[in-house]
Formats: structure tokens, sequence, C-alpha cells
């Protein structure tokens, strides 16, 4: 896993899980060797509500993806981290943005 520089990130358990299982659908979708890169976690700006700002979000640079993994990736992730966790393609922002659901604690 890479950071981008100025990356914080709060080492709680749904981060380390977000991160662990972003790195396994990374491996089971593109390859083994694929190193992904987180790209902002407690830094950055973001809605007023946003789960960054609460250590439940992190996002996942998309540009390297092939572009017919993007979805497929997505769909992996969601399947190993399930229904306590939303996992969103955001091709606007260039990102994957995962958060943990509020009524998930
Ligand atoms: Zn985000």
């Amino acid at each position: 896993m890479k950071f981008k520089q100025n990356v914080i990130i709060m080492f709680n358990s749904t981060c380390q899980n977000i991160l662990s299982m972003w790195e396994q659908a990374c491996q089971n979708i593109i390859l083994v060797e694929y190193e992904p890169e987180c790209t902002s976690g407690f830094d950055g700006t973001h809605s007023l509500e946003s789960g960054h700002y609460y250590g439940r979000s992190l996002d996942f640079s998309l540009k390297e993806v092939p572009f017919e993994l993007r979805w497929p990736l997505k769909h992996q992730a969601q399947d190993l981290l399930g229904a306590d966790y939303l996992v969103l393609l955001e091709a606007g922002k260039n990102h994957y943005h995962i958060q943990r659901q509020k009524d998930s604690f």
C-alpha cells in the first residue's frame, strides 16, 4: 500500500479493515503485484458530515486501475467488506471512496 504525500490515517480498526480488504480486492481483481494508493484519510476537504472527519472513510486512487476492472474491483471490495461498509466509485473525483456505515457501530 502506498500513501499519497500528506495523507493522515486514523489507525483504528475500521481503517485497518478497509486498508487490508482493499489490498486484498486489488490482488484478487488486478494483480498480486499491484500496489494500491491511499489518497485521503482524515486529511483533505470533504463534505461536512463526511466519515473522513471521524476516521470512518478512506479514498483510493482510481487512475492506475485498468478501465475494464474498475467496476469489478468495486464489487469485489464491497463483497469483502460486507454490508457494514459502502464502496463508491467516484469517477468524477478519480477515486474510490470507502466508508463504514454510520449505523454499523
Ligand atoms: Zn472520500
